[in-house]
């Protein structure tokens, strides 16, 4: 089971919400979709970057090794370097990114 901290919880929640009402129930192509970039506000605030490797394992709140967006429940997809993610709508993410929210694939 995730152990997502409440604040984080809620702060996830409200903005997968945000996501469902943007994306209108269709499917995001990641072709589509330009790629998340960290000088995004909404990037930024989430501490997003396309190299999950430069984030200190100690900062995070998830205690689990191997975090990236390819091993994220929230990407949409399995195939490509860029693929869209929940959390971000309208944007593609590197699947070797990370972002504050990263939780375990079930
Ligand atoms: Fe999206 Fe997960 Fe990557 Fe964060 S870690 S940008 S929630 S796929």
């Amino acid at each position: 089971m995730s152990t997502i901290p409440r604040r984080k919880f809620i702060q996830l929640s409200a903005v997968a919400a945000a996501g469902c009402l943007v994306q209108g129930g269709r499917e995001a192509r990641a072709d589509d979709l330009p790629h998340l970039t960290s000088d995004d506000p909404m990037a930024q605030a989430m501490k997003y970057t396309d190299d999950a490797s430069s984030v200190d394992a100690a900062s995070r709140n998830n205690p689990a090794a191997d975090q990236s967006c390819a091993t994220c429940a929230l990407v949409v997809g399995t195939e490509g370097d860029w693929r869209p993610c929940q959390i971000f709508p309208g944007k593609s993410v590197s699947a070797s990114g990370w972002c504050s929210v990263w939780a375990p694939k079930a």
